[in-house]
């Protein structure tokens, strides 16, 4: 599938064995426990997985796109756990802004403790009143003196209960201001008065933390806001185009955790008197599987290298989210059919289709629902 340079192939290996031994065979468990042990930060970061793309003097390692999807792609791939995905490299979506927009001390702060797995980051955009319509939240910051008085509510926040740092949408325009104009980011301590944290019950990835989170007066210091007042909503736009594409490369290697199930099951099962895969229905499900996923490996890699070669044009944005709403439909196909290939089996839990089944519908709400994507893409392209 994916002709990986040298480099990402070894991370690529590194990755598969870490999946393989210390993920797959605990996340039925995790699942129903609800959550997954805190020690599998700390694990992830030894190997340099959360530093990955990060730079050095933060504690990171600098890497291309290439590199790090070459690493979602195994870690999902093998690991077969959107929970665990989701919750494990939240700070990938909860940092960016303030690598990309914090003072430098702010960044010292903040990142080289989530790096090295004692902290963990998240990122508070949604809000009960809606997700999509990122220009109407609701949730305000007040100047008093050198602090910001934070009020208002986030839902649906990953990593929402057990975040150290919240990266924050918030309102800072004058009282009562609607629209972009008036939203900046600002950064959150999970042990600041005035937060309360609640956990919610989900379809899937039930060993990811995902939280409804309340500020009441909740005081953080001037120097905690990101970027300039007033200028969040541009910070948050530039924050998604990396989250999605991370978001495809992960359905991309969920769709193959169905794909490697439903073959392997394929080739054990026998029914009148043949495996499965000799029946030609079936291994024609398996092709249909196999082209749905080669078009998606071209496009990731393809979008990847845009990005390594500095691309952010509105063409390259459409594309992202194009390409969002193509591999988690690729997602969604092939769990589907993998469920039909299991058969009763692929409706009991602990077997990767059924908890891939239950698990794509997110990734094609979160980070951007799929109306979005293409509201997104037509904007971009001049439609
Ligand atoms: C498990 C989970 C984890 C999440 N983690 C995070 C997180 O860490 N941080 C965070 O900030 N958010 C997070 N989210 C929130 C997620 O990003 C939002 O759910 C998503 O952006 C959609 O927002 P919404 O749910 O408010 O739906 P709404 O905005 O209310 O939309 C509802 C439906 O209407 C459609 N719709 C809306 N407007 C239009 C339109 N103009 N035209 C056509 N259709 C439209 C949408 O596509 C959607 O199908 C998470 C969500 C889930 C389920």
């Amino acid at each position: 599938m994916s002709t990986l340079p040298e480099e990402a192939a070894a991370l690529a290996d590194m990755v598969q064995r870490f999946a393989t031994r210390d993920i797959a065979p605990h996340v039925a468990q995790w699942d129903e426990a609800g959550e997954f042990p805190r020690p599998l930060y700390a694990q992830a970061a030894s190997l340099g997985l959360l530093g990955l793309g990060y730079p050095e003097h933060l504690g990171g390692t600098p890497a291309t796109w290439r590199m790090r999807n070459a690493m979602t792609q195994a870690f999902c791939r093998h690991g077969a756990s959107g929970g665990v995905f989701a919750s494990l490299f939240s700070h990938n979506i909860g940092l960016p802004p303030v690598l990309n927009h914090g003072s430098e001390a702010l960044q010292q702060e903040v990142i080289p403790p989530v790096l090295r797995g004692e902290q963990i980051a998240a990122l508070g955009i949604t809000e009960p009143g809606g997700g999509s319509d990122v220009a109407a939240l609701r949730t305000t910051a007040r100047r008093d003196g050198g602090e910001w008085v934070i009020d208002g509510e986030k839902v649906f926040i990953t990593s929402g209960l057990r975040a150290d740092w919240i990266t924050l949408a918030v309102r800072t325009g004058e009282s009562g201001s609607k629209g972009s104009g008036g939203i900046s980011m600002v950064v959150v301590p999970g042990d600041a008065k005035g937060l309360s944290r609640s956990p919610l019950q989900k379809m899937g990835w039930w060993c990811s933390d995902t939280a409804h989170l309340r500020f009441d007066s909740l005081r953080v210091p001037a120097r905690y806001l990101l970027g300039d007042e007033g200028g969040g909503f541009k910070i948050i736009m530039g924050n998604f185009n990396g989250e999605r594409l991370a978001i495809a490369v992960a359905a991309l290697g969920f769709a193959q955790a169905c794909y490697d199930e439903a073959l392997d099951w394929a080739r054990q099962r026998k029914t009148f008197g043949a495996a499965l895969v000799n029946h030609q229905v079936v291994r024609h499900k398996l092709v249909d599987m196999q082209m749905r996923m080669a078009s998606t490996q071209v496009w990731c890699d393809a979008l990847a290298d845009r990005a390594d070669a500095g691309d952010q044009s509105p063409d390259w944005v459409a594309a992202v989210c194009m390409l969002k709403n193509h591999a988690t439909q690729t997602m969604q196909f092939c769990a589907d059919q993998a469920v039909q290939i299991l058969g009763g089996m692929g409706y009991m839990r602990g077997t990767r289709a059924e908890r891939m089944y239950r698990e794509v519908k997110v990734l094609m709400v979160g980070g951007g629902s799929e109306e979005i994507m293409k509201e997104l893409a037509a904007k971009q392209l001049g439609i």
